[in-house]
């Protein structure tokens, strides 16, 4: 990966370490880089089936023949049974305004259903390492106004900032949109927020009021300068565990996790799915 080191990021203090976004004329890299924000790539990902010959169905359309090359969307797995031939799998889904249940017959089912895995809780596997590594908060917000003084001053992907006011890693989905995610530790919020017990949908419209302006004076701090046009979309707790399945097969090697519901690591060096 064509990675480029900078030193002093400004008189603000503001540090950086920046992967360039695109290196299409490969000349850091024989392999162009490009970040792909999960819900682009999940798009990308459904386009390239179709490609395949699958047809990617709603719940709605689900009626009839399941196993013709159909990517189901909306389906939960809510229960896992073995039976002489393989599993039977209950599924959940919301049609027309009613959740509706339906079951499957299958040989194998994969378990790629994340961190809080229901297939992995349904056939009793228990996850060993280390809980509660550190607790973040992640602020999705867009600026147009900082995507393009980076794009045209500093491009790049990630930026480590360490300042004497604040901490943060900055993730910069779009610089062109001005789309990013900022990652703090959840102490630097100053405000009284207990997750996972607490949701930020259960606060009331003032304490959101509240939150969404601190997160904009941390976004100020750690910035270095007021950006006129900051927009905060949402923000989320993300609890960092370094944990991994007992076992990663069960019921005859028939249910197989993998990805986050076989282990979840601190994100330290992009150790996601495929890791
Ligand atoms: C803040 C943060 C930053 C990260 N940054 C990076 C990074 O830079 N690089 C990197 O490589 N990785 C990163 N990761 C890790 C990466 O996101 C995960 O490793 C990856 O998304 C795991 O993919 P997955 O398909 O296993 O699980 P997920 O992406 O969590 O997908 C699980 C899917 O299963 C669905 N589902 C849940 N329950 C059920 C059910 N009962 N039935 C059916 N479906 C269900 C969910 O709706 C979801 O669509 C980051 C993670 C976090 C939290």
């Amino acid at each position: 990966m064509p990675v480029s080191l900078y030193g002093l990021w400004s008189a603000k203090m503001f540090f950086g370490f920046v992967i360039f976004p695109t290196d299409f004329d490969k000349i850091v890299s024989p392999i162009s880089v490009a970040h792909f924000s999960q819900y682009k790539l999940m798009n990308l990902l459904l386009e390239r089936l179709e490609k395949l010959g699958f047809s990617v169905c709603s719940p709605s359309e689900t009626e009839g023949s399941i196993w013709n090359r159909k990517i189901l969307m909306g389906h939960e797995c809510i229960s896992i049974h073995p039976t002489n031939e393989g599993l039977k799998v209950g599924t959940s889904y919301l049609k027309e305004g009613e959740m509706e249940e339906r079951e499957f017959h299958c040989s194998i089912l994969v378990g790629s259903d994340g961190a809080r895995s229901t297939v992995r809780k349904l056939v009793d596997i228990d996850m060993k390492g280390e809980r509660n590594l550190q607790t973040l908060v992640s602020v999705h917000f867009l600026s147009k106004d900082l995507g393009q003084y980076l794009l045209h001053e500093r491009p790049g992907m990630l930026f480590f900032i360490f300042n004497p006011d604040a901490i943060g890693v900055l993730v910069a989905h779009d610089l062109d949109q001005g789309e990013f995610v900022l990652q703090v530790e959840q102490l630097m919020l100053n405000i009284p927020y207990y997750s996972p017990q607490q949701k930020i949908e259960d606060f009331s419209f003032k304490d959101m009021f509240n939150l969404i302006q601190v997160c904009e004076q941390i976004i100020l701090k750690l910035v270095g300068w007021k950006l006129v046009d900051v927009q905060v979309l949402d923000i989320k707790p993300w609890v960092m565990h370094a944990e991994v399945a007992e076992k990663y097969v069960s019921h005859n090697n028939r249910v197989i996790l993998v990805g986050d519901a076989a282990h979840r690591f601190p994100p330290a060096g992009g150790f996601g799915k495929y890791f």
